[in-house]
Formats: structure tokens, sequence, C-alpha cells
């Protein structure tokens, strides 16, 4: 016998669904019962966007299996809705911010970095690499495909939906609250080593020689030894930083 349930994705969530899903419910027919994990992305959104799920006004998680005439809401992770009393479909918040970065986000990886975001990131990192690393890291999963998404060993991820760089970088601070966390130059944006404190005498010989006379303050990096300093460049970061949390 045909089954049938009604389901109700809730706010960013409907960005997966087909056009006629969005913003109320529909029913979702099927023939053997299987769990609401599947259910969810059958539809298009991948589960780690998922933070709560209510069958018929109580909190079930993701192994729960479908019973014909369920009343289901999904809701995505809340930022101003305290849900706190509520069981969410995994013991601790999606919010942490470490990342990982699919190969197509090289931009964005630099962006987080100079905000002092820790994100792991290479241009040839497979697929099955970036879930496994996101999974024994704890690493919030950046990229803009579903399908890497859906694996399960995935419990962190995030599915950017901005195509720009700089509107990326708004749309992932925004979504995990992060402007509180920013710790800009903090980290190097070619390899994401902590910088530490330098002295100038340690590495003149390696500074072009107006940089030297100008300035006193100097980091380097543990990981791949570039020296940064607080010139141009540094400047035009603040602008851009500036400019940003004024939009926040
Ligand atoms: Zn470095």
């Amino acid at each position: 016998m045909r089954k049938q349930v009604d389901v109700r994705f809730y706010a960013e969530l409907n960005d997966f669904l087909a056009p006629w899903r969005r913003g109320g419910a529909t029913p979702y027919a099927f023939e053997v019962s299987g769990s609401i994990k599947d259910m969810i992305e059958t539809l298009g959104v991948p589960h780690t966007e998922v933070d709560l799920i209510l069958v018929n006004s109580e909190p079930e998680d993701f192994t729960y299996r479908l019973r014909n005439g369920d009343r289901i809401s999904v809701y995505p992770v809340f930022e101003s809705i305290d849900i706190s009393a509520l069981v969410r479909c995994r013991p601790q918040p999606l919010r942490e911010s470490r990342f990982v970065a699919d190969t197509h986000l090289g931009r964005l990886v630099r962006y987080l970095r100079m905000l002092g975001f820790d994100t792991k990131y290479r241009d040839d990192t497979q697929d099955e690499e970036l879930a496994t690393i996101s999974s024994k890291e704890r690493r919030i999963l950046l990229t803009r495909d579903r399908g890497l998404l859906k694996r399960n060993v995935v419990t962190r991820g995030y599915c950017v939906r901005a195509t720009n760089s700089r509107e990326q970088l708004e749309e992932v601070l925004q979504r995990f609250d992060l402007s509180g966390a920013i710790a800009p130059f903090s980290r190097c944006v070619h390899c994401n080593s902590l910088l530490r404190p330098t002295q100038k005498d340690l590495i003149s010989d390696r500074l072009p020689p107006k940089t030297e006379q100008y300035y006193e303050e100097f980091h380097v990096c543990p990981g791949c030894e570039r020296i940064y300093w607080k010139g141009s460049q540094y400047r035009r970061m603040q602008r851009f930083m500036e400019e940003l949390l004024e939009r926040e």
C-alpha cells in the first residue's frame, strides 16, 4: 500500500527544494518506509543543513522511520531562536569555527584565514578526503557541491550559496555567527599556520630595504616562513574588513 507523509521545510532549507515544495507542507509518498534522513536528502536537502526535526510535534533524529500520516517539520540551524530545550539531531551544535573547504573555494579560504579562522584547504584534495577531514577533525565542510554533503560521514557541513567570494565570506560569517570571533591578521593566508611575532634583526636580511626602514613590527609564519608586516597589503585588508563589518 502506498503511504504518505506531509513535510514542511523552514527558512533557508527551502533553497534546496523544488519550487512547488517551498514555503508550505507538501505530500511525500512512499511504499517502503525509509529513514527520515533518506527522505530529506531525496528532496534535495543535505542532512548537514538540518538541526531539528519534529514529527507530529515531537523531536526525532535522522534514524526515525516514516509512518503513514506523519506530519514532519524540518528546521535549519537556528541563529536567534532558542531551541535548546528541544532535542537537536546531533549532540553538539553545528557552530564551530573550524573549516575545511573544497577545491573551488580558494578565494573564500584566503578571506577566512585573513580573519583568523582555521581553514584547511589544498587545491588538489579529493572529495573523499575532504569528507574524512571534516569528520575526523570536526571541521565544518564548506562546499558548493551538495553531493559531497550527502555523504554519511559528514555531519558538519555547509553548502555555500553565493558565487562571488566576498559574498561567500559574508554568507559564512552570518551563517555561523562569526563576527564576534574575528581575529584579523593572526593566521597565514597561504598555509593556515598561526603567525608568531619576530624581531626585526632576525629577518632583516629577507626584507626589502624600504620595509626594513619604515616598519618595526613583524610576524613570521612557522609553516611557510613568510614574513608579515603592516604594509600596504595590510591596509587594504583592513579597509576590506571595516567595510564588511559595517554591513553586518
Ligand atoms: Zn604560512
